[in-house]
C-alpha cells in the first residue's frame, strides 16, 4: 500500500517514508491509497481480545513490509504498558443507549497518549534500524507536548524539543512536561501565546539549513501514523457493544478532526457506525461548516476546553479529498482560497460530507452544566471536553442504536473547570500523584528564533 497526498503533487511514499515525513512537500497530508476492508467475520473475532491483538489486526494491513509482525507485536506491547487500566480504552455507562469511552489511562491522561506511544515506537525501531537519528519539534497549547515528551524520553535514535507558551498552559499539562528526568527531551516555555510557538516550529522547518543539520521530524496530529493508531479504539468499543451484528454510533470531541478522522476510516474497512457526530465548543468552525458549507476562520475565542480551541482544523482536509473525488488541485485550490480568508465547499462535496457526519456545538454553559449533571446522575466527572462530547451526543441518541462518546481526557488534567463546574477537585490517579513533588527541569526561551535554534543544536545528544 502506497500513500498519496491531498494536493496530489508530492510523489507517493511507504508507511515508513510517510510516518517520517509527515507533512508532503506540496503542503498536503498523507493518505492511504487504498483502505483496507476488513469482513463481518473478521470485526466478529475481534470480540474479546486483548487491545494490543485487536491493535495488531486493525493496523497490519497499512504497514507494507516496514516491519515484521514480532518486530510490530512488540512494539504495540511497548507502547501501551505505561497504560492505567487493563482494558486500555474502557467503557463505561452514562444513560440508557449512552456509553463513555475512556481514552484517559495513558501516561499523561489525554487520548493523545494512544497515538504518541505507538509513534514513539515505531520511530525508534525504524531509525534503530537505519542507524539514523532524528530531532523532533513541536508546538503544544498542553496535551501533544506532554504526549510527545512522555512517548520519546529515554529513546536513543530521537531528541524532543517541545515549545509552549509561558504562562498558558495548566500545572498538570506543564508538569508533566518539566518533570520527566531524560536528557534527549527538552520542554521550552517560550515568551508568547501559542500560535508564536506554532510560527516558531514552523520557521524551523523553513530554515532548510538548520532542518538539514538537525534532522528536523514532526509529529504533530497530520501524522498518519497518529490517525492510525486511534482507529483501533473504535473496533473494540464498537465490538464490545454488538458490532458488526449491532450498529453504534460515536460523538467525538474535536478540534483538528484527527481523532473523528479515525472513526471515519475504520466505518470505511467496515466497521457498521452509524452516525458519526462531531462536537464542537463555542469554536465551532466544523459545525458551520458541516451546516452551511462555508470555511471561515474568525478568531479563536478561549474556552474551558483549551485542546479543541482551533481556527483551522488541518484533518478536515483528508476529508475534503474524498468528498472532492480524490482531486488533489480541488484540494489545493481550497487551501489557497483559506490563505485568503476561507472556502465555500461544493454542493456536492457539502451533500457528500453531510451523508457522512453529523455536528453539534456546546456553549460553555452548556458544558460546565453538563458536567455538573452527569456528576449528580452517574457519579462520573468528565473533563471538560468530554462534556461537549456528552452534550452533543444526548442532541443525537437513538433508542435503536447505542452511542458512544469518547471521553478524551481525565478529568484531574482540567481541574479548575471541573471543580467550577461540581465543587468537587478531581484528584490525579494514584500512579501520578506525586507530580507536583517532582523536580522540574524547564528553559525558558524569548520569540527568537535564532536563539531556539541555537538551544537545540547544542542540545542534541548525537
Ligand atoms: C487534542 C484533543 C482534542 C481534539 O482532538 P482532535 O483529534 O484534534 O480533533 C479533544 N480533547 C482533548 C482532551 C485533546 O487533547
Amino acid at each position: 500500500m502506497n500513500y498519496i497526498s491531498t494536493r496530489g503533487v508530492a510523489p507517493d511514499l511507504t508507511f515508513e517514508q510517510a510516518m517520517l515525513t509527515g507533512l508532503a512537500r506540496d503542503g498536503g497530508l498523507y493518505v492511504p491509497s487504498e483502505v483496507p476492508a476488513m469482513s463481518t467475520g473478521e470485526i466478529a473475532a475481534l470480540a474479546n481480545l486483548p487491545y494490543e491483538e485487536v491493535a495488531f489486526r486493525i493496523m497490519r494491513p497499512y504497514l507494507g513490509d516496514t516491519f515484521t509482525d514480532d518486530e510490530f507485536r512488540e512494539i504495540i506491547a511497548k507502547a501501551y504498558a505505561g497504560f492505567g487500566h487493563a482494558a486500555r480504552a474502557p467503557l463505561v455507562q452514562l444513560g440508557a443507549g449512552h456509553f463513555l469511552l475512556e481514552l484517559f489511562h495513558g501516561p499523561t491522561l489525554a487520548f493523545k497518549d494512544f497515538a504518541m506511544q505507538l509513534i514513539g515506537q515505531l520511530f525508534q525501531t525504524s531509525l534503530t534500524r537505519s542507524g539514523d537519528r532524528v530531532t523532533i519539534v513541536g508546538a503544544t497549547s498542553g496535551d501533544t507536548g506532554s504526549a510527545a515528551i512522555e512517548a520519546f524520553k529515554g529513546l536513543d535514535a530521537v531528541d524532543v524539543f517541545i515549545l509552549f507558551p509561558h504562562g498558558r498552559v495548566s500545572e498538570v499539562q506543564r508538569r508533566q512536561m518539566t518533570t520527566p528526568s531524560e536528557g534527549n527531551v527538552h520542554a521550552l516555555s517560550l515568551t508568547g501565546h501559542f500560535d508564536d510557538c506554532q510560527a516558531k516550529v514552523k520557521d524551523m522547518f523553513n530554515d532548510f539549513a538548520f532542518r538539514d543539520e538537525v534532522k528536523l521530524a514532526g509529529v504533530n496530529s497530520i501524522n498518519w501514523a497518529r490517525v492510525l493508531a486511534q482507529v483501533v479504539y473504535y473496533f473494540t468499543s464498537a465490538v464490545a457493544l454488538g458490532a458488526p451484528h449491532r450498529k453504534v454510533s460515536f460523538t467525538v470531541p474535536t478540534g483538528n478532526f484527527g481523532d473523528i478522522f479515525a472513526g471515519y476510516i475504520a466505518r470505511k474497512m467496515g466497521l457498521p457506525i452509524d452516525k458519526l457526530v462531531v462536537a464542537t465548543n463555542q469554536n465551532d468552525i466544523l459545525h458551520r461548516c458541516l451546516s452551511t458549507g462555508r470555511y471561515i476562520p474568525d478568531g479563536v475565542i478561549p474556552s474551558i476546553s483549551p485542546s479543541m480551541d482551533i481556527q483551522v482544523s488541518s484533518n478536515f482536509e483528508r476529508v475534503l479529498f474524498d468528498a472532492y473525488g480524490r482531486d488533489g488541485s480541488a484540494v489545493s485550490q481550497l487551501m489557497d482560497e483559506l490563505k485568503g480568508g476561507g472556502f465555500t465547499v461544493s454542493q456536492g462535496a457539502l451533500e457528500h460530507l453531510q451523508a457522512l457526519f453529523l455536528s453539534g456545538r456546546a456553549s460553555e454553559e452548556e458544558t460546565s452544566a453538563t458536567i455538573a449533571r452527569l456528576r449528580e446522575t452517574t457519579g462520573e466527572l468528565l473533563c471538560p471536553h468530554s462534556a461537549v462530547g456528552a452534550k452533543v451526543a444526548e442532541d443525537h441518541l437513538d433508542p435503536a442504536v447505542p452511542m458512544i462518546t469518547l471521553a478524551t481526557a481525565h478529568p484531574a488534567k482540567f481541574p479548575d473547570a471541573v471543580e467550577a463546574a461540581t465543587g468537587i477537585r478531581p484528584a490525579l490517579p494514584p500512579r501520578m500523584a506525586d507530580l507536583f513533588d517532582r523536580d522540574e527541569r524547564v528553559t525558558r526561551v524569548e520569540n527568537d528564533l535564532a536563539e531556539i535554534e541555537q538551544f537545540i543544536r547544542g542540545n542534541i545528544t548525537n
